[in-house]
Formats: C-alpha cells, structure tokens, sequence
C-alpha cells in the first residue's frame, strides 16, 4: 500500500496532468465529431460509399454541429471556471499566528455567533497542523496542507480541491458533461453502426471517440447525481463519509439567564456550560464595537448520531450552493450564496436539528404563541378552510 506522503505526491501530480487530458479529450472529441463524422462522412461520403448506399446527409450534418456546439461551450466554461476557482480562490482559511491552543486569538469570531461547532468542551475545533481554529465545516486538506471552507473533495479530474467557493461551479459541469458525453456517444454509436453494418469498417478513430464519451458519460452522470443529492441533503463528500456515526457539539448562547439544561455534563468550565471570556482566554478580551463586551454563556448541546445540523429542507439546501434564481443555476458566474458568511448568529443556517435541541435545553419557549410554525400556520389554515366549506 502506497504511504500517505507518496500518495499525496500521485494526487497532485495526476492533479497537474489530468486537466491536460480532459481538455486534450474534448478536443479530438470535436476533431472526430465535426471533421471526421459530420464533414467527410454525413456531407462530403466518398464514392465508394455512395456507391454501398451512404447517401451525403446535410440536415443531419447541420443539426449534429448545432447540437454540439450548444452543449460544448456551458461545459467548458463550468470546466474552466472550476479549474479558475482551485488555482486562484480555493477557499483557504486564513494562515493565523500559529499559536499554541490555549493562547491562539481569533476566539471572538465564534463566541459572537449564536451557534458554532464546538469541541465537548465547548471550545472551536482546532486544527493542530495549521494551529488555527475551524470554523464550522472547515476540513484540513491533508493534499495542499491548508484548511478549507466547507471543503468538499479533492479532485483529481478538476485539478484541486473541490469547497464552497467551486461545487456549483463542479456540480453545473457534471451536469454539462453528462448531456455533452451523453450526445457524443449517440452520434458515435448511431454512425459506428450505421458504418459497420453498409460498408463493414471501424475506424479506430471513431471507436477510440466512442469509448472515451462512454466513459466519461457515466463518470459524469453519476458525479452529477451524487453531489446534486449530497448537495439537497446540504452535505459536503467529506461529511457524508462518516455520516452514520457523526456526532456535533454545538456551543450555543444563552440570551437571558434562566434554568437551562445541558446535556453534555462534561464541560472544563461547568456543568456543560462556557463562559467567554474566561479564565483560559483573559489575554484577549472581546471587543464589540470598541467596547469591552459582556461574558456571554454558552451551553455545549449534542446532536444524535446521524443527524444533520445544518438541513434545512431540499430546495433552501440545493439554492445555498446553485443560488436563489434559476439563472444562477445555469450559468457558472456568480459564487453560491453559502460563501458569504455574512450571517450575524452562526457560520452557515442551522436547520431544525438544531432548533429542537435549543427548544430541549431551554434556549427558546417550547410554544411559541408570537410567532407559529410553518407547520402549525398551515394546520390553521386548513381548519379556517374546513369551516369555511361548512358554512
Ligand atoms: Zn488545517
């Protein structure tokens, strides 16, 4: 078995050199599909094959090159604007000082949130290669030596890692590739028999052509499905591989001070309970808005093993990372709406995992009169209507 230091090497040197292939590929798929199948076989058929009754075909020959041509260019540029994103943005976290864990700054950007991911002690997850702190669903790519924001993979086909600021990018030409692969392989398989069957030939070429569209075709089929239901499940590949046994400790703020019940008990500052800033973290008092701010108290709650944190529904899910509107989904321009991490209370939306482990311990009312629930609005809703029918 390969060492994991020589693995890593075969990674980035097949990540360096396999981009060169894929575009090598699609530029003898065209070379095939236009020169070869289009030109010389369905507009320009030579005599001999006239003569075994290949008649020239333009309408076909058009509707071919128009048909590429619209499905070439939406993969190549998602392609191109994954391979752009890992070479200038791959969504490193920052360097930080390197400090040492119970000296290491940079506390106040979790305990002004309202939920983080946290430790069972109620501290950030540390990363003990780079020395810094992870924010939620930060993974350290052992690849490139960096953590990476809601890192998904590490690519070899794309080149690099595959985070936040790319999947939609990654997803839209999975997605591309498959209907592009998909055509290339009907029209190589159509014209292969249709060729084999009147004049008894193969061309390499064209057999060589079909095979790679086979093969890429269900590579990016299955690439595309799997990340778009990873994807409406808001799970990254790393986080789906141990999602069965996953356990989330979530440190969250107590607003006003009453009996609140944690359920983890394991807490180096109480009862499961933290205070910030705290005896551990005085060398860097919080600042709010030059001001010293007030110790803020969280308590360490604990989700259930399998249990997503951060789903909250199929569509919010799949518009976090392919965007609000449908052109957004379409078009690889703009970045998904989860890279922002403008959010006030947390690093990325909680869903209702989260909400019900709140409601547990105590942080929030168990009914709340002011404001019902989708669930509850909708139940009155049909009873207004079911009244309505009877009068
Ligand atoms: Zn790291």
């Amino acid at each position: 078995m390969a060492s994991p230091r020589s693995e890593r090497t075969i990674n980035r040197s097949a990540a360096a050199v396999i981009p060169l292939f894929m575009i090598a590929g699609v530029v003898y798929a065209t070379w095939v599909v236009v020169v070869k199948v289009a030109v010389e076989y369905l507009i320009h058929p030579s005599k001999r094959y006239q003569q075994l009754g290949i008649p020239p075909r333009h309408g076909a020959a058009i509707a071919i090159l128009v048909l590429y041509f619209i499905l070439l260019p939406p993969m190549a540029l998602c392609y191109l604007r994954t391979l752009q994103i890992i070479w200038t943005d791959p969504g490193y976290t920052s360097l930080g000082q390197k400090a040492e864990k119970d000296t290491a700054p940079g506390l106040e950007q979790f305990y002004t949130k309202d939920v983080f991911v946290c430790d069972s002690q109620g501290r950030p997850i540390w990363c003990e290669k780079c020395k810094n702190w992870k924010p939620d669903r930060t993974h350290h790519c052992s690849q490139v030596g960096r953590c990476v924001y809601r890192m998904d993979h590490f690519c070899p086909w794309v080149g690099g890692i595959v985070s936040e600021n790319n999947l939609k990018f990654f997803i839209q030409f999975n997605s591309y590739g498959a209907l592009y692969t998909t055509f290339v392989m009907i029209v190589m398989a159509v014209f292969l028999a249709e060729r084999k069957q009147k004049a008894g030939d193969v061309q390499a070429t064209w057999a060589v052509a079909l095979a790679l569209a086979a093969m890429f075709c269900l590579f990016s089929v299955g690439m595309a499905a799997s990340t778009l239901q990873l994807t409406s499940q808001n799970l990254t590949t790393i986080e789906n591989l141990n999602r069965g046994n996953a356990v989330y400790y979530l440190a969250a703020l107590v607003e006003s001070p009453g009996p609140v019940k944690s359920p983890v008990g394991r807490s180096g500052y109480g009862p499961g309970i933290v205070t910030y800033p705290n005896q551990a973290h005085q060398s860097q008092p919080l600042q709010d808005s030059g001001e010293r701010m007030r110790t803020r108290e969280y308590i360490i709650l604990q989700t259930e093993a399998g249990d997503n944190p951060w789903d909250i529904g199929p569509l919010r899910n799949l518009k976090s990372i392919l965007g609000d509107n449908w052109y957004d989904w379409l078009l690889p321009i703009k970045y998904s709406p989860c890279t922002k991490h403008d959010r006030d209370d947390s690093h990325f939306e909680f869903g209702p995992v989260v909400e019900k482990l709140k409601r547990q311990a105590g942080l929030i009312p168990q009914y709340n009169s002011e404001k019902p629930s989708r669930h509850r609005h909708k139940r009155r809703h049909r009873r207004h209507k079911r009244e309505e029918i009877r009068t």
